[in-house]
């Protein structure tokens, strides 16, 4: 309590998280905190905090002392056709979301003080990274593992929370941390939903109500594969057709991905004899949207 002031002491409002915006001052902070012997937890978003984001802190808190956030669009991980410029920015109301969650430190970077001038190092992503969204989105997890080696080393984070609802992002970053050594616990959290089944998404909010049904299809499209190899079904086929048949009932405009998969390698699976999941991808009007469940015995 010794650095606190009368108010807060005797408030039990919780305090803002600290906003830094420079990289060297976050990695200074982050420095002394683990030189006082503190477990620093990261948290990387790009903002426009929604539940999903917020139960990444929760999942998060009980393994460190220290929470942190990091809000930064990043436009390494964007086709020059993608929706970067449009991408929704909320810095103030994601700040009052955070001050809930009780987070130490939001890190808001400018794309200028994360790639400043002469900035030109990339990291190779794994060979995961070639299927799936890193083939519909080249350039895409180049962009994502360069951005989470830089948030990592900053932070010097003992642990670091990803969202399954990103899957084959969040093989490929456990990946690249195992490959090139990186001291931080890689942590998984489960996917959040929208009472309608849909997973929470910064994206949703382009949907307009026209647009929504159609969306739900990709859960749906979950919700039916997982009634279908539950009740035995253990082809990977027969499974991915019953994906991309209700991606299509449901109204999508057009559906880049609907595979059932090997859970770790990712590989397309014939028949499912080990832990699987099902990825679909589809665009809604001008929206892309993702969706994926594991199918495990
Ligand atoms: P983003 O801001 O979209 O880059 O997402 C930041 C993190 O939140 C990533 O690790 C995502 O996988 C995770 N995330 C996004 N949506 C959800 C969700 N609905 N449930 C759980 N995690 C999510």
């Amino acid at each position: 309590m010794g650095n606190l002031s009368p108010k807060q002491a005797h408030s039990n409002r919780p305090m803002k998280p600290t906003l830094l915006t420079e990289p060297a001052e976050f990695q200074a902070w982050c420095l002394s905190q683990k030189r006082e012997g503190k477990r620093i937890g990261l948290v990387p978003t790009m903002g426009a905090l929604h539940d999903g984001h917020l139960s990444l802190i929760d999942a998060c808190a009980p393994h460190c002392d220290l929470k942190t956030v990091s809000i930064f669009v990043n436009p390494s991980q964007f086709g020059p056709q993608e929706d970067y410029e449009k991408y929704p920015r909320a810095l103030d109301s994601d700040l009052e979301k955070l001050t809930l969650r009780n987070v130490d430190v939001v890190f808001a970077p400018e794309t200028s003080a994360m790639y400043p001038d002469g900035c030109t190092t990339l990291v190779q992503p794994p060979a995961i990274a070639s299927v799936l969204e890193g083939a519909m989105r080249p350039g895409h997890f180049q962009g994502v593992v360069t951005v989470v080696l830089k948030l990592l080393n900053l932070s010097l984070a003992d642990v670091a929370v990803f969202g399954q609802k990103d899957y084959q992002q969040l093989a490929v970053i456990r990946q690249m941390v195992a490959d090139l050594n990186v001291a931080t616990r890689i942590i998984g959290a489960p996917i959040v939903r929208e009472a309608d089944g849909l997973a929470m998404s910064s994206r949703n909010r382009y949907l307009s109500a026209e647009e929504r049904p159609a969306a739900l299809a990709l859960s749906q499209s979950l919700q039916e594969v997982t009634e279908l190899f539950q009740s035995g079904c253990r082809d990977g086929r027969e499974l991915a057709a019953s994906l991309m048949q209700v991606l299509i009932d449901g109204g999508v405009d057009t559906a880049d991905y609907a595979v059932i998969a090997d859970a770790q390698s990712l590989e397309i699976v014939d028949t499912i004899t080990q832990p699987a999941v099902a990825l679909v991808a589809a665009h809604v009007g001008q929206t892309r949207l993702i969706d994926n469940c594991l199918l495990q015995s």
